[in-house]
């Protein structure tokens, strides 16, 4: 069997800590399904600026390049917070992402049965709750030119930036969506501002062309503020959510707490050739980094996501999430998701418990 080749990123903050359980849980799914997974590790973000004085060095991208998969911790904290805005903690993701092309950013939001009482919301709203939403993620206004801010002959300032998408950027993301819905319940609701921006009145009239190559999905729009709405209101209509580069952003943000804790998510960035990097919603946490407190099962659930999407393990990923529910039904919870009546376990602990359940 060919080894597949994963790049370990730990980053900063709680990084390290999630991306060590995470580590150990796909290495036990090697040894039940024997896959064949060989590990290396790299810095990108403040640990790589601390030696290095860049946030992602060459060497770090290349091996990146060579890699199956790519797993990540997260970037940043306080500590570089202040030094010069090019080689921020956060430019070295994002030019991983654009030197890897990773165009399409896959956010489940998945509510857990056990653990419907942590949402905001009433349990009716969120229980069995199950949407992919995928945001184009290297294209848009982040990315648009020109942009800047400049003096006006009046002397006041205006700050500018760009919407702009190509018919080939929106047909590659919505490829994605119809493809992703194939596979989950075939619904597709792209989402827009078509009665306003003319960016996105293209990226409507793409989505309607693309619709009929994939006669088993139903294609829907929605107007990005309904969509915001609707998401809070009643969230179990949505299967899979597509839209740009920033609604994206917004969207998946909101979607991402109707579960509860942030300590949960997994994420992936896709790019044309399957390659991906898996890393979970939530930042580096520094204000709770090196004390064993933070959740690791939204990295461990990033690497479950990597086995099913970059390296074709299906069932390998399978086998890793059903151990996450086994663990949360034995009422073992980290303290962002513990309640009363669960056993509070650190970041260790839950990491181990999965292994367990996993290889049991
Ligand atoms: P954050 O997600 O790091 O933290 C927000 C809150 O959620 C904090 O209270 C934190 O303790 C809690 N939290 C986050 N992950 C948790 C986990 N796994 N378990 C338990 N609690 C968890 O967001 P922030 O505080 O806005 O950002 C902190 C740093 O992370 C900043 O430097 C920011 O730039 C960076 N950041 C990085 C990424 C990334 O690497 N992809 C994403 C977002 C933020």
């Amino acid at each position: 069997m060919a080894t597949k080749q994963i790049l370990i990123l730990p980053g900063d903050g709680i990084g390290p800590e999630i991306v060590t359980e995470a580590r150990k849980v796909l290495e036990a799914a090697d040894k039940k399904y024997n896959l064949g997974l060989s590990f290396d590790e790299d810095l990108m973000g403040g640990s790589s600026i601390d030696a290095h004085g860049v946030p992602l060095t060459d060497s770090a991208l290349a091996k990146a390049r060579a890699a199956d998969a790519i797993l990540l911790g997260a970037v940043g904290g306080p500590k570089w917070d202040k030094i010069d805005r090019a080689i921020r903690p956060e430019q070295g993701l994002l030019q991983m992402r654009s030197k890897l092309e990773l165009f399409a950013n896959l956010r489940p939001a998945l509510m857990y049965p056990q653990l419907v009482d942590s949402s905001s919301l009433k349990p009716e709203v969120v229980s069995g709750l199950d949407i992919l939403i995928v945001r184009e993620l290297t294209g848009g206004i982040y990315f648009g030119q020109p942009r800047g801010i400049r003096t006006l002959d009046n002397g006041e300032r205006e700050g500018y930036n760009t919407y702009v998408y190509s018919e080939s950027e929106i047909e590659r993301i919505g490829r994605i969506a119809f493809e992703m819905a194939q596979k989950r319940q075939g619904r597709v609701c792209s989402v827009d501002k078509a009665n306003v921006l003319e960016a996105t009145m293209l990226w409507r009239e793409v989505m309607d062309r693309l619709a009929p190559e994939y006669p088993d999905v139903e294609l829907s729009h929605m107007y990005v503020d309904n969509a915001a709405m609707q998401l809070v209101r009643a969230p179990k209509q949505f299967d899979v959510l597509v839209t740009g580069n920033m609604f994206g952003d917004i969207l998946s943000d909101a979607a991402a707490m109707l579960t509860g804790s942030i300590g949960m998510l997994p994420s992936a960035s896709l790019n044309q050739h399957g390659q991906g990097m898996y890393e979970p919603c939530h930042g580096s946490a520094p204000d709770i980094a090196g004390q064993g407190l933070a959740n690791p099962l939204a990295a461990i659930l990033s690497g479950a996501m990597m086995l099913r999407y970059s390296l074709n393990m299906a069932q390998a990923a399978e086998g890793i999430e059903a151990a996450v529910g086994r663990v949360l039904d034995q009422g073992l919870r980290t303290t962002d998701i513990a309640t009363e009546h669960s056993t509070k376990v650190s970041t260790q602990e839950m990491g181990d418990a999965v292994v367990k359940e996993l290889l049991a």
